[in-house]
């Protein structure tokens, strides 16, 4: 049984930082300008937040460009580096309940998600990345003739790094580490509505001894974003967000040649077949969407039945979403928080209109959750047809769409019937058929009898409109990189 202190809900964070973060200093902007954050249950200020524009970030590039040619940085041991992201990840650890904490803030997701999923996420990234630093190697290279040939792999130089706020935290250590790793220099740009994680964990890196310069933050909307993407010292932009933005950076990004890596939007597939583990498939279904608010760019949101059991699957995936317990994010009872902002919850409830009015059969929820707060109840729609809207557009809500279905080679087909490939999910218990649709299935990741499962070691990204280059693992390191080739006589 739980015990009182295990149901309480867990107090509030002291907000220690809402500054910028230029050179190791914690300064205003140059304008003077903040702009707000909230609460998304309860929809109360939370702090004014230090507004950077393009002044701001060009001071912040110059500070990262310092570091990153004269710096202590730039002549740091790669395995002292290392140490010093190690040393980071253990303040993060001491430090695990702040954080976490100041998750469910600023983003309104559960604090027992924060808890048992973000906070440990980051700290296993760091450590994953602290092991790289002094592993990144080049090759010798036989070519013909009389010579020596290698290649060295060398940190990329500035780059400029732009996330969003479904997973504030977490977007920050997928990005720091191969970034750190790799002996780059960061200008980070957090998303508007969650600035608070970021902030702190900077202060961390500060403490943990990571030199100033090396890690700069300038909180902002799009335009700060924008200035970053256009400034001519920063040599890559990593950007996760939205399909739409990631087009407008890459069109803007051109400008100046800079690499660019993107991890976007996804309508991720998840089918079950008629011969899998049904407790599972349900459960894995519910989570697969339902996590996180649905705020996840690789939420399963279309979940593709077979036709034999699709009525009694469907009648127990209603129990389950019936079953979310919504409210209090500080509750660890709660299961389910508010959507992150008011833009959000209208998008989620337009589209939920849209999905009746073309005909789709809702079979749960609908509606909003409360009168305060931006809370959607998880919403079930069965009998969807591949063209309708719920259908084709990233949602990013506690919004699923079933579709109905018969034969393999049909499902495959209506799987990649999208202009997303970011994940895909297969449910059963015929271990050739899974390998074949992980095969045939256009998306960066497979999930085979599991969803959402996520590790530091093993890349992330998108085919199609989801994304170029990939996130996590050693495949992240060579969005760090720049491959140099050295050729030598030897006569
Ligand atoms: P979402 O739809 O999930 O809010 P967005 O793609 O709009 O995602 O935002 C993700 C991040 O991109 C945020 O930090 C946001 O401020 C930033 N951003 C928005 N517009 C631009 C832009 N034109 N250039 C650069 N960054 C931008």
């Amino acid at each position: 049984m739980a015990t009182a202190t295990e149901t309480a809900p867990v107090s509030r964070p002291q907000i220690r930082r809402t500054q910028l973060l230029i050179d190791g200093r914690w300064c205003d902007s140059v304008s003077g300008e903040t702009f707000a954050t909230y609460h998304p249950a309860t929809e109360e200020k939370i702090a004014d937040v230090a507004q950077a524009n393009a002044e701001d970030v060009d001071r912040a590039v110059k500070a990262a460009r310092r570091a990153f040619d004269e710096g202590p940085w730039h002549d740091m041991d790669a395995r002292d580096r290392g140490a010093l992201m190690l040393k980071l990840a253990d303040l993060i650890e001491q430090n695990a309940e702040e954080l976490a904490a100041l998750e469910t803030l600023d983003n309104g997701k559960p604090i027992s998600d924060a808890k048992a999923a973000d906070v440990p996420l980051v700290i296993d990234c760091l450590r994953y990345y602290a092991g790289w630093a002094d592993k990144i190697k080049g090759d010798t290279v036989p070519i013909r003739g009389n010579y020596f040939c290698y290649t060295r792999r060398e940190p990329l130089g500035v780059v400029g790094q732009i996330i969003p706020w479904n997973f504030p935290a977490l977007m920050v250590a997928w990005k720091w580490g191969p970034a750190l790793a790799a002996g780059c220099t960061i200008v980070m740009k957090p998303a508007e509505q969650t600035p608070l994680s970021c902030l702190r964990m900077a202060d961390l890196a500060l403490e943990a001894g990571i030199p100033p310069g090396v890690i700069n933050v300038v909180p902002g909307y799009g335009e700060t974003g924008a200035a970053l993407v256009a400034h001519p010292d920063v040599d890559k932009i990593a950007f996760t967000g939205s399909t739409e933005v990631g087009q407008i950076i890459m069109r803007d990004a051109a400008q100046t040649l800079k690499r660019v890596t993107l991890e976007l939007g996804g309508k991720s597939p998840n089918v079950v077949f008629a011969d899998c583990d049904m407790d599972a498939a349900v459960a894995g279904a519910e989570f697969g969407l339902f996590f996180n608010q649905g705020q996840c760019c690789c939420a399963g949101s279309r979940v593709f039945v077979e036709d034999s059991i699709h009525q009694e699957f469907v009648e127990r995936l209603v129990d389950r979403a019936k079953g979310r317990q919504l409210g209090d994010p500080f509750s660890p009872a709660t299961g389910q928080g508010p959507q992150v902002d008011k833009d959000q919850f209208e998008k989620i409830m337009n589209y939920i209109e849209r999905g009746k009015e073309a005909g789709a059969d809702c079979k749960t929820g609908g509606g909003r959750w409360g009168e305060k707060g931006f809370f959607v109840e998880p919403t079930v729609f069965d009998n969807v047809s591949d063209d309708m809207d719920i259908a084709t557009d990233e949602i990013f809500g506690p919004v699923m769409s079933v579709l109905p279905f018969s034969e393999f080679d049909e499902v495959v087909e209506r799987s990649n019937k999208t202009l997303y490939g970011l994940a895909a999910a297969v449910w059963t218990r015929d271990v050739a058929k899974a390998h074949r649709l992980a095969a045939q299935v256009k998306a960066g990741t497979v999930w085979v009898n599991c969803y959402d499962v996520f590790d530091a070691a093993a890349p992330f990204g998108g085919f199609k409109m989801s994304g170029i280059g990939r996130e996590l693992g050693e495949a992240s390191l060579s969005n760090y990189t720049e491959l140099k080739t050295v050729t030598m006589s030897l006569d």
